[in-house]
């Protein structure tokens, strides 16, 4: 699915598809789990749902618009071979790299959804494996400098030393 709205709407979707795959849904206004649908509305086209949402902690309202897609996020290998977005996957590959670093699980869930909803905000159907890597690093580079070292070596496939060397004076 992807969507369409302000940035609380999207906020509050995102949140509520995270939900889909078992966190819970949040209010955008005061992070209540719940919300009831007090209207739904499809358009013209029928492949748009307008939802009015209410929080049933603070009872404020928002719009959010859904629709459906059709084509699944698709990751496009360094070898050409595409293969559908897999969060756990991704998570993996990142756990894999900060094994015995001091990175709480949630900062890393953290990353992993906002890479996923920001790609699917864009509205995006394919996706280089590459460039997925790149958006991993940038936000590793924030977190932690060793853990976004292990993953560079991993997806940049550093060629020799002086290249890995080059991307550690970039760090330093
Ligand atoms: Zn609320």
């Amino acid at each position: 699915m992807v969507y369409l709205g302000n940035t609380l709407n999207m906020l509050w979707i995102n949140l509520w598809i995270t939900s889909e795959q078992g966190a819970s849904v949040r209010c955008p206004y005061c992070g209540y789990a719940d919300s009831k649908v007090i209207d739904s509305r499809l358009n013209e086209a029928g492949d748009v749902t307008r939802r009015r949402r209410e929080c049933l902690e603070c009872g404020k309202r928002v719009t959010s618009f859904e629709r459906i897609e059709e084509q699944p996020l698709t990751i496009i290998k360094k070898n050409g071979e595409r293969e559908p977005f897999s969060r756990t996957k991704l998570l993996e590959g990142i756990l894999r790299a900060l094994v015995k670093r001091q990175v709480e699980r949630e900062i890393i869930e953290r990353i992993v959804d906002d890479i996923e909803s920001s790609l699917r905000n864009e509205f995006r159907h394919e996706v280089a494996s590459r460039e997925l890597g790149d958006r991993v690093l940038r936000a590793l580079k924030e977190v932690d400098k060793v853990a976004y070292i292990r993953f560079a070596s991993v997806y940049r496939d550093f060629k020799d030393l002086e290249e890995f060397t080059q991307e550690l004076k970039i760090l330093t």
